[in-house]
This record gives C-alpha cells, sequence and structure tokens, in this order.
C-alpha cells in the first residue's frame, strides 16, 4: 500500500488566560491509501485536535507548533489558508461530529450538497442538482428528489448525518477525516451508517481516518488503530495487535477494562496429515467487551459460532456484507 499522509513529531498547543496548552505533543501518524485508520482514546487525549490540524481547522486559539504533515506530495503545514480551503472539499472531505450545527437550517438539502458539487467544480444548476441527488443515494439516502426540496429539520438524526456524508463525499476526495461521526445517534443507526461509510470507502478506495472514543467501533471498522494518550501516540497496529497483544501500558489498562477478549480456545480442531481437510473451524467465536461511552460496559459479537472446512487445494471464499465478520474470521484462522 501507499502512504497517503504523513505526520511527523506534530506538536500543536492552545492558547488559554493560563498560558499555552500542549495538546499534541510529538504525535507520529501514518494514513495508508485505501485504508480505514481509526483514533482512539479517552476524552481529551488529543483525538480532535488532531483531526483538525490535518484539515487546517484549528480552532482560533490553536497553533502548530512545530513537525511536519505531509499529504500526498504536498506539505500541509504552511501551506496558505487559500490553498488549505481548496483542498478541503476536494482531496480531504470532512464528516463532523454534530449534524443539528453542521447543516444550515433555512437552506434545503439541495441547496447545501449542490454547493458542495459546485465548489470546486463548474456546472450548471441541472447538473449539480443531479450529482446532489446521486450522492443523497450513494450515501443510503431514499427518494433523493424529495430529500432535494426538504430541510435540515425534516429528516431524522441519522439522514442528516447521511447527508453530511453525501457532502464530503462531493469533491471526490482521497481521505475522509470523520471526528466522532455518529456518537450522537443511537445503537442501530450508528451501525448502519458506519457499515455504509465503510462500504463506500472501500469500493471508491477512499481513506479513512475515523476517530472514536469506542475501541470496539475501532475494532470492527479499522485496519490499523492509533492510541492516543494525553497528546502522544501510544500504539499503532492492527486491531488484533492492539486488541490481543498490546505492548503500551496505557492500552494494557485499556484492553484490561474490557473483560470479555476471548475467543473460544479449542476453535480448531486438529486435523491429520493425510486429511484432505486442511483446517476445520469449528463453533468459531470471538466477542469483544468494551467499556462504553456512558460507564457500561458494549459487548459486540464480530464472529458467532461459524464452522466450516478448508480442503487441500480448494479455494473457500467468505462472502458477506461489510461487517458482517469476514476478516475477523479470516484473522482467527491466521
Ligand atoms: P474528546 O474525546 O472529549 O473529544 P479529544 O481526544 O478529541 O477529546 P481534544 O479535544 O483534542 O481531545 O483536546 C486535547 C486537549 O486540548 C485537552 O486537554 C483539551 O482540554 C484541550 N483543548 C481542546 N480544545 C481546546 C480549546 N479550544 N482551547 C483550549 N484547550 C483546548
Ligand atoms: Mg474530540
Amino acid at each position: 500500500t501507499e502512504r497517503l499522509v504523513v505526520v511527523r513529531q506534530l506538536h500543536a498547543d492552545y492558547d488559554t488566560p493560563r498560558g499555552p496548552v500542549p495538546a499534541l505533543r510529538g504525535v507520529d501518524l501514518q494514513i495508508q491509501r485505501g485504508e480505514i485508520t481509526a483514533v482512539v482514546g479517552e476524552s481529551g487525549s488529543g483525538k480532535s485536535t488532531l483531526a483538525h490540524a490535518l484539515i487546517g481547522l484549528l480552532p482560533a486559539n490553536g497553533r502548530i507548533v512545530s513537525g511536519a504533515i505531509s499529504f500526498g506530495d504536498l506539505d500541509l503545514h504552511g501551506l496558505s489558508e487559500r490553498r488549505f480551503r481548496a483542498l478541503r472539499g476536494t482531496r480531504i472531505g470532512l464528516v463532523p461530529q454534530d449534524p443539528t450545527v453542521s447543516l444550515n437550517p433555512v437552506r434545503t438539502i439541495g441547496d447545501q450538497v449542490a454547493e458542495a458539487v459546485t465548489a470546486h467544480r463548474r456546472l450548471p444548476r441541472a447538473s449539480a442538482r443531479a450529482r446532489a441527488a446521486e450522492l443523497l443515494e450513494q450515501a443510503g439516502i431514499d427518494r433523493p428528489p424529495l430529500r432535494l426540496r426538504q430541510y435540515p429539520h425534516e429528516l431524522s438524526g441519522g439522514m442528516r448525518q447521511r447527508v453530511l456524508i453525501a457532502i464530503a463525499l462531493a469533491g471526490d476526495p482521497d481521505l475522509i477525516i470523520a471526528d466522532e461521526p455518529t456518537s450522537a445517534l443511537d445503537a442501530t443507526v450508528q451501525k448502519r451508517i458506519l457499515d455504509h461509510l465503510e462500504e463506500l470507502t472501500r469500493a471508491q478506495g477512499i481513506s479513512v481516518l475515523l476517530v472514536t472514543h469506542d475501541l470496539g467501533v475501532a475494532a470492527e471498522r479499522a485496519d490499523r488503530i492509533v492510541v492516543m494518550n494525553q497528546g502522544r501516540v501510544v500504539e499503532t497496529g492492527t486491531p488484533a495487535e492492539v486488541l490481543e497483544n498490546p505492548t503500551d501500558a496505557y492500552t494494557r489498562r485499556l484492553v484490561a477494562a474490557a473483560p470479555g477478549l476471548t475467543w473460544n480456545e479449542d476453535y480448531r480442531e486438529p486435523v491429520s496429515p493425510e486429511s484432505p481437510v486442511l483446517l476445520r473451524a469449528t463453533d468459531l467465536t470471538r466477542t469483544f467487551r468494551m467499556p462504553g461511552t456512558t460507564g457500561k460496559n458494549t459487548e459486540l459479537t464480530a464472529v458467532d459460532r461459524v464452522s466450516f472446512e478448508i480442503r487441500r487445494g480448494e479455494t473457500l471464499a467468505l462472502v458477506g456484507e461489510s461487517g458482517s465478520g469476514k476478516s475477523t474470521t479470516a484473522k482467527l484462522v491466521l
């Protein structure tokens, strides 16, 4: 895979009446093309600061003190505001956290999505509307022509979040930064939207930086997890590496607080060298239990009593929709 974003030793501060407060203290990070990278860490660890620094949208009192950010062959830190604006909405799309404040209440959905379409590309009005309808459809919104005429308050929270995804996709970005994109929504809607975002970005080869404080969400969605603690990256790895073999003390505590992090031990039956069956998995089960956002544990069964055989010389295809447990199954077998 190819690296899309490289962050090196990034330091960022916020100015406060009590003096500068460090929020990022030397962050190193890479985002590969076409992959989902999840940034996890507890509240205040610097996740949003990192996301905002990447997209050039730190609050007025925030600033990058030192370090480097490259995007493709561009050096982002040091880019003028005008050139940064040109990147946002084209090569980098943002899915903000709160759809209620991110959409303009007095303008139709159609106007807002079409505006994102024409922001960086000249198109006649009718073509922009047609493209807007297409984007809404891609984002999983039913009856796009009707939605184009509606106002944000006429849509459910989940639908508004999908509109924001449509807007983020409008410029055909290489990277989407999603800062807790669904934390305001209930669990089932959240899952459907993350499924959809994952499917879309995988299909189009878009990289995603997914900011979440939910280790379960990160483990289920991401190719790589980056764990932050007090402004530093304390661990990077695949979900299996981070969850099953955390090397950093902070991550170990995070994972230790998730007691259901186990799989059944005897899921693989031993097979004899002469047997035509190379591998037999019986009742393969994988459950993650994570400390949830509201203090109570959330449990996630990624693989639920799956049995299959792989015969010598044969190819076994695992087919299923996004989030159905294909990757977790493959990792368990490995
Ligand atoms: P959360 O999970 O609560 O969203 P986070 O990991 O996104 O947390 P940040 O918002 O990046 O954390 O905050 C990192 C640090 O910077 C914290 O100590 C926070 O208090 C501080 N901070 C964030 N925004 C500002 C601001 N506008 N002014 C001053 N300090 C800030
Ligand atoms: Mg945040």
